[in-house]
């Protein structure tokens, strides 16, 4: 049996690069291997976009163009949508037992993305979202997750979980490893966290002239007032994104910048092209699922029907573990005390 492995996103918005150098670039390679999923985790949507529920399956759609366009393949994975699997609701209750509140809390990711969005009160999915999270996982017993460096937490929430369950349980779930993208964190044009909703991301559906608007905003070296000033690369944005799309020049540009030999505009150029080149074959297939929505409707209708399945296997492989299979009640026999 090949390894499996479980990935996914939430749908909130096109994705960008920073998710594609952290997480879909690995995927697109390990689908080559492995048994892979892919999720649409629409109720951790939920947690912090409850008011705009009219935008979800705008989103989705998005996000599975964003897959097909890098190279994911619904004829080597299965897509599927988190709420259609009610399955994975089940063991998310079961697995809400297992871990504490102040568990919960310590989670520095959940504190981190608390603060980004604005609220004024966590509530309480949002506090547990690593739990539903590790459910999602845990539903297809996967080996391993690819994962951004912000999520390695959860995943290690999921690892807990899933001895947890084991220690008390019996062995049901596979700890699963996490697997980090080639570059671990690409930050924003302005050099904080890359988001979908903070204005510093380059997106995988933006045209050319949009591309170049964007890196000519970027924040570099801000201590270079001229071209012949000498430049600090390791403290600049724009150096970060050679580093991810320009590897051939990175180490000529680093050099040139130190010595003050390149100017930022000319250096913005550079990556502006290099960004658009890479982003070119991307814009195509993305043009070319667009026109064909049928293409979209079977690989998620296909992904939910096969991630059912494993799902409903799991189930019941939890459930009489927990002794919550009932199965001498159900054939009319005599139950002991
Ligand atoms: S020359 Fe390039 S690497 Fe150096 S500070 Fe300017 S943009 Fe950054």
């Amino acid at each position: 049996m090949k390894n499996r492995v479980l990935t996914g996103d939430r749908p909130t918005g096109p994705m960008h690069l920073g998710h594609y150098v952290g997480s879909l670039e690995n995927r697109v390679k390990l689908q080559r291997e492995y048994d892979c999923f892919f999720i649409i985790a629409d109720y951790q949507f939920l947690t912090d976009h409850l008011k705009e529920t009219e935008r979800t399956e705008y989103y989705i759609n998005q996000v599975l163009l964003d897959w097909l366009s890098v190279g994911l393949s619904p004829e080597k994975s299965t897509f599927f949508i988190q709420s259609m699997i009610p399955e994975i609701a089940e063991l998310t209750m079961y697995f809400s037992m297992l871990v504490t509140v102040a568990r919960l809390q310590r989670n520095p990711t959940v504190k981190e993305e608390f603060k980004s969005t604005g609220l004024r009160a966590m509530s309480y999915g949002f506090l547990g979202y690593p739990v539903s999270q590790a459910a999602d996982i845990l539903i297809v017993r996967p080996n391993m997750v690819p994962v951004g460096d912000d999520n390695l937490p959860h995943v290690e929430q999921t690892r807990e979980i899933a001895r947890a369950f084991n220690g008390t349980f019996g062995e049901v779930f596979p700890v699963p490893e996490a697997i980090i993208g080639r570059v671990a964190r690409l930050p924003g044009l302005d050099g904080r966290k890359m988001g979908t909703s903070t204005g510093n991301a380059i997106f995988l559906n933006d045209a050319p002239e949009e591309v170049k608007q964007k890196v000519n905003m970027a924040v570099t070296d801000p201590g270079r007032i001229r071209n012949t000033d000498k430049g600090h690369p390791d403290i600049c944005n724009v150096y970060k994104y050679h580093l991810a799309f320009n590897k051939a020049e990175a180490s000529n540009i680093e050099r040139s910048c130190r010595h003050g030999r390149i100017g930022c505009v000319a250096c913005k150029e550079k990556i502006t092209q290099r960004v658009n080149a890479f982003l070119e074959p991307i814009r195509e297939k993305r043009a070319f699922f667009e026109a064909r929505p049928s293409i979209i409707r079977e690989a998620i209708k296909e992904g939910n029907v096969r991630a059912r399945k494993e799902s409903r296997e799991t189930i019941n492989l939890v459930r009489k573990a927990m002794n919550f299979d009932y199965e001498n009640l159900l054939k009319g026999e005599k139950i002991a005390a």
